[in-house]
């Protein structure tokens, strides 16, 4: 047997290209780096429609196309065949479908599927375009068929703990809205916007039935999040989330410092100068310098003192194990704060008590969209590392591709 020969058995094996395929030649182009692997279809062989799979004539030949291989020791392996087209009585005259690669790729699938790893292991697509050898387009490509497949086999049964959450998009000008599973931290879907049709859009990814399933929703006080939510999946829990909250509380005891800061900088005091920081970190995470200022600081009768203390005294909320006790804290919390006169604090006070009903879910489910947060600053990376999408369908490509936990592999 000749060397030719056997090259061609060792790539038949390594494509996995069995009859009615067969490699013609292998051609080496040491100079160009490359290998070109010519496949050919055994005539005689039936064709099959691409469309019923019933076994019929071959009408003629497509034109040659060429897929991108795994690279041959550091050699770019290209395939080209050309694709008997079968003639059906039915559908008619259709290109067959080939076995090494998805119809349309531009690469077998066992380059997708090590183009796959390499992009989930890279630290930026531009890096992994540049490791595999591909075209921005083409890496974009391959995701989004991985996407598609990744949905298709997803697996949604046993949803329980789901989050809502936004994020800006684009330097701030529009916004999108996600849908997460808390249990996995996956991403199931991503839209444009964050509006109440966009979020009835989102909870579109999921069927009648999943949504029976869901226990609980943690999201922040978004009305139309909200709405959509006891529209879409009227059996689940709304629980607001705590660190959105503790947010919300934070930034009041900055206004309170602010209002009190220029008020006694009017009279020449400059206590509070410098001493933003102070009053949003958690005490714990004091240096000894810092905490030395801040406990002298706390036993000067200020108003962001006292701010700061409604704040601190809130978390105790979220410890409580009956509702009745938890009630009864927010209602003794709520009162003192109603009789601070610290504007600031008390429109905050005045919100939780409006969802008072969805903070006490908390204690029954104790879920948060801290996880979302989590692959929020994934998508956050995914985002800048992007500079800039053409269209959103790109962008929530992208997502999925990474923050979806979806089943990615062509094989
Ligand atoms: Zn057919």
């Amino acid at each position: 047997m000749n060397i030719d020969n056997e090259l061609q058995k060792h790539y038949a094996l390594l494509l996995g290209v069995s009859s009615p395929w067969e490699v013609k030649t292998v051609d080496l182009k040491i100079a160009e780096k490359k290998v070109e692997i010519q496949l050919d279809w055994q005539w005689g062989a039936a064709a099959r429609c691409p469309e019923c799979g019933r076994e019929c004539s071959i009408h003629d030949c497509a034109p040659e196309r060429t897929w991108r291989h795994l690279d041959t020791m550091q050699f770019t392996t290209l395939i080209r065949a050309r694709t008997p087209r079968s003639d059906c009585p039915e559908h008619g005259v259709k290109t067959m479908k080939v076995p090494w690669a998805h119809p349309q790729a531009r690469f077998t699938l066992l380059f997708e599927r090590f183009a796959v790893d390499v992009l989930l292991a890279s630290a930026s697509v531009s890096q992994a375009c540049d490791l595999l050898g591909i075209g921005w387009d083409a890496a974009q490509e391959i995701m989004r068929r991985a996407v598609k497949r990744g949905l298709e086999r997803r697996q949604l049964e046993g949803l329980k703990y789901l989050g809502m959450d936004e994020k800006s998009f684009k330097r701030g000008q529009s916004y999108i809205s996600l849908l997460t599973d808390l249990d996995q931290a996956r991403v199931l879907d991503v839209v444009e916007e964050r509006t109440a049709e966009a979020a009835e859009e989102l909870w579109q990814t999921l069927t009648p039935e999943q949504k029976e399933g869901v226990k609980a929703v943690a999201v922040d006080m978004w009305q139309p999040f909200i709405q959509t939510i006891a529209k879409e999946v009227p059996g689940a829990d709304i629980v607001h989330d705590r660190f959105h909250v503790s947010s919300d509380l934070g930034k009041a005891v900055d206004k309170v410092r602010r209002t009190e800061h220029k008020e006694l900088m009017a009279q020449g005091d400059e206590t509070l100068k410098g001493t933003r920081q102070l009053w949003l970190y958690n005490p714990e995470n004091f240096s000894p310098k810092q905490a030395g200022e801040f406990s002298a600081l706390k036993d000067l009768h200020l108003k962001v003192a006292r701010a700061w203390a409604a704040k601190e005294l809130f978390s105790k909320f979220w410890q409580y194990q009956e509702e009745g006790w938890a009630r009864r804290f927010f209602k003794d919390w709520f009162g003192w704060v109603s009789r601070s006169r610290l504007k600031p604090m008390i429109e905050v006070a005045q919100m939780l008590k409006r969802h008072l009903e969805n903070l006490l879910t908390y204690l029954r489910h104790h879920i948060t969209n801290a996880v979302t947060e989590g692959l929020n600053s994934k998508i956050q990376s995914i985002k800048s590392a992007a500079r800039g999408f053409r269209s959103f369908g790109n962008y929530r490509i992208r997502i999925l591709f990474f923050c979806g936990k979806l089943n990615l592999y062509p094989l």
